[in-house]
């Protein structure tokens, strides 16, 4: 497959990382966006240079996914620096978790603009291009909980199940373009998001997943290499559910 260029939103994070060495494993030129701040610009440059070390070359932009002037500022930027956008991995996420007797209407909101309109933000600005080119792939990454709903995450589960309808939406606009669209449905995946669970709570979690284990990043991350794959263009407007057997729909 030629070179491609490829952007993984929050591709600094515990499944970005992974997404984005398995795209550069592709052979493609690889963007890792990161919420523009000072302390994740450090960390951002952290990971990139420990990626360097191992032979991995990833490009870092700053990107606050919720704002579509800066996203349409980055994509004109990136377009001019490195050229066009063929592969999009809406990855970026956040979670705000509370009961919804005691969800603030802010929590609500952060969690749907991270998770849901940063697809719509992201995607649009991409898919004309893609559209004109004959050529593309959006990978949006939804959740589980997505799938099943989760106590205590109302928003969280709100907006990445959001993205089932958008993804099937705009798979089929894109379907005789070469544009395909797909989405993936991570389980428990051993990442700092995850580790951030109470340990007692996440034992509980473990025993209720079938393979009996916690997934791993490099597990999702073969998963967005193989929807983004030349060979993938049949696949378009589905969701790949990947969660140890946890749920099976
Ligand atoms: P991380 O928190 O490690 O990564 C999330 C990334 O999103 C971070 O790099 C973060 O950037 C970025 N981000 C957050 N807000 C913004 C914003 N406003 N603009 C730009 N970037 C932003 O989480 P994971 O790697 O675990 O999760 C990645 C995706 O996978 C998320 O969408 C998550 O919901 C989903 N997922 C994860 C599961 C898991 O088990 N880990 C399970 C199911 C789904 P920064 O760090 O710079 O703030």
């Amino acid at each position: 497959m030629s070179q491609k260029i490829a952007v993984v939103t929050g591709g600094t994070g515990g499944l970005g990382i992974s997404m984005c060495q398995a795209m550069c494993d592709q052979g493609h030129k690889v963007i890792a966006t990161y919420y523009p701040s000072d302390e994740m610009k450090a960390y951002a440059e952290d990971k990139q240079a420990s990626l360097q070390t191992s032979g991995y070359d990833i490009t870092l932009y700053p990107l606050d996914v919720t704002d579509f002037a800066g996203c349409q500022a980055f994509v004109s930027q990136l377009e001019t620096d490195l050229g066009p956008i063929d592969i999009l991995v809406n990855n970026a996420g956040i979670t705000r978790d509370a009961p919804i007797k005691r969800m603030e209407a802010d929590q609500w909101q952060a969690v749907i603009d991270t998770n849901l309109s940063s697809v719509f933000n992201m995607s649009k600005l991409v898919f004309e291009g893609m559209c004109e080119r004959g050529w593309g792939r959006i990978v949006n990454i939804s959740s589980l909980n997505g799938e099943k709903g989760q106590f205590g995450q109302a928003n969280y589960a709100a907006a990445k199940a959001g993205i089932y309808g958008f993804t099937r939406s705009i798979a089929q606009e894109g379907a005789r373009k070469g544009v395909t669209v797909n989405a993936i449905s991570p389980g428990y995946i051993d990442t700092p998001m995850v580790r951030q669970v109470p340990e007692k709570v996440l034992n509980s979690i473990i025993e209720g997943i079938p393979v009996g284990r916690l997934g791993q990043p490099e597990e999702i991350a073969r998963a967005v290499a193989f929807l983004t794959d030349e060979a993938s263009g049949f696949i378009t407007g589905t969701n790949l559910s990947i969660n140890g057997g946890q749920y099976m729909s």
